[in-house]
């Protein structure tokens, strides 16, 4: 990272981070363009170890390229007001929080594996502790993404 005074470096405020964003999202590469899909998420976040979960139908693109290429990138921000005035463009910019990894994508493959995910998004979405059938998750594909490095950068 260039600006290094800008390096978040403190877990907690990664954390904080994590909790407070509510959209991440995923860059994919089909072998011809790049494809970024936002989507929402859960995670875990242990000794600087990320996890990131999702759920989605069990077709589409992304699922079309994951099926070639496990490997993502990932990025999540908060993005604060505009600051600056006056004449002179250089001036303005904005306060940003931001997080930027790569990974690679598992899917959850047991119904049981796919709860597991499923309760980390809805942790991460409402604040609850929900329960799930294996019914209820048959329909979805639920996958995960574990940081193998990542990085976060705010301008207070
Ligand atoms: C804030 C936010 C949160 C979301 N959270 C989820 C989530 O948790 N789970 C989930 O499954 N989906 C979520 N979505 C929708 C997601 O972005 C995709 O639209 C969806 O997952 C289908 O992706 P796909 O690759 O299967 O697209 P497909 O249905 O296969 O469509 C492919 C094409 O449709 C267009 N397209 C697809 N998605 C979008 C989009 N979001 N905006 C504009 N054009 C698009 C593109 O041209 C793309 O090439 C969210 C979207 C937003 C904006």
């Amino acid at each position: 990272m260039r600006r290094t005074d800008r390096a978040v470096t403190d877990q907690e405020r990664v954390r904080q981070l994590l909790e407070e964003c509510r959209v991440c999202r995923l860059g994919l590469w089909d072998g011809q363009e790049v494809y970024i899909v936002p989507m929402n998420y859960g995670y875990t976040f242990e000794s600087g170890r990320l996890t990131l979960y999702f759920h989605c139908a069990q077709e589409g693109r992304k699922l079309d390229i994951l099926a070639q290429r496990l490997a993502v990138s990932f990025e999540l921000d908060q993005c604060g007001a505009y600051t600056g005035q006056g004449d002179v463009p250089c001036g303005y910019g904005c306060h940003f929080a931001s997080i930027m990894g790569t990974g690679t994508v598992r899917f959850a493959k047991t119904p049981g594996e796919k709860i597991a995910g499923l309760k980390h998004i809805m942790r991460h979405v409402s604040g609850r502790e929900f329960s799930f059938t294996e019914e209820m998750v048959q329909g979805v594909a639920v996958f995960s993404v574990e940081a193998s490095a990542y990085s976060c950068k705010e301008k207070a």
